[in-house]
């Protein structure tokens, strides 16, 4: 058993986002660490994501954290490849056709670019991160195989989840209950590594 208190590691959550702080803080919490964020970091320039895989954009932020205060970090990258646009939006999911732009109108946008396109393959792909002072990064990445659907469904999710259709339960992302998508999501499969190593790693 991890003792808590005394021995407690901290570990940075290299993220603003409070969804993303909670969700790493219910993982890393039983596992005997103190979870801090960005938040608890004011003086943190600002980070420039500027890898061109999910990997090394996970890399990129745990390890900025790491190199300026030594201490461990973790991190996540995420998006959606559409192989009939050459894998794009890709690490540009976030920002792709507008940052402020509803993901109503992007998917609407996607389905009409995908008129006539037989291939309509795609995957959600997850990239954790985890630095340590003085150690390599060990980066935990998963995928899910999906096809563009033909219309927008469901309600659940986020994001591009109502236009992206997975074969074997016959329904978008969207129409999904939370544990069904988690279960088969790229972000499940990642987090599910990362909790087994820091099992083996505590
Ligand atoms: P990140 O938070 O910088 O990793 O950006 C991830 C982006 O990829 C999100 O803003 C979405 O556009 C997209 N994305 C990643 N995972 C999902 C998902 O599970 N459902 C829907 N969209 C996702």
């Amino acid at each position: 058993m991890a003792e808590r208190g005394m021995n407690m590691k901290d570990i940075v959550v290299a993220s603003t986002n409070e969804g993303k702080i909670r969700e790493f803080r219910e993982m890393l919490e039983p596992e005997g660490y103190r979870v801090l964020s960005l938040a608890d970091f004011k003086d943190m320039p600002e980070i420039i994501e500027d890898g061109t895989t999910f990997a090394e954009n996970a890399v990129i932020k745990a390890q900025s954290v790491t190199d300026r205060y030594g201490i461990m970090a973790v991190s996540d990258d995420s998006g959606l490849e559409i192989d009939a646009f050459g894998k794009e939006p890709g690490i540009h999911s976030a920002r792709w056709l507008g940052h402020e732009t509803p993901y109503e109108e992007k998917n609407r946008i996607i389905l009409e670019r995908m008129e006539g396109i037989r291939d309509r393959s795609c995957r959600y792909v997850c990239a954790i991160a985890i630095t340590r002072p003085g150690e390599d990064p060990v980066v935990f990445e998963d995928t899910v195989e999906c096809q563009i659907a033909m219309e927008p469904k469901g309600t659940g999710g986020f994001g591009y989840d109502p236009i992206i259709w997975y074969e074997p339960y016959q329904k978008t992302m969207a129409e999904m209950t939370k544990d069904e998508k988690n279960g088969i999501s790229h972000r499940g499969k990642a987090v599910r590594r990362l909790e087994e190593w820091l099992h083996e790693n505590r």
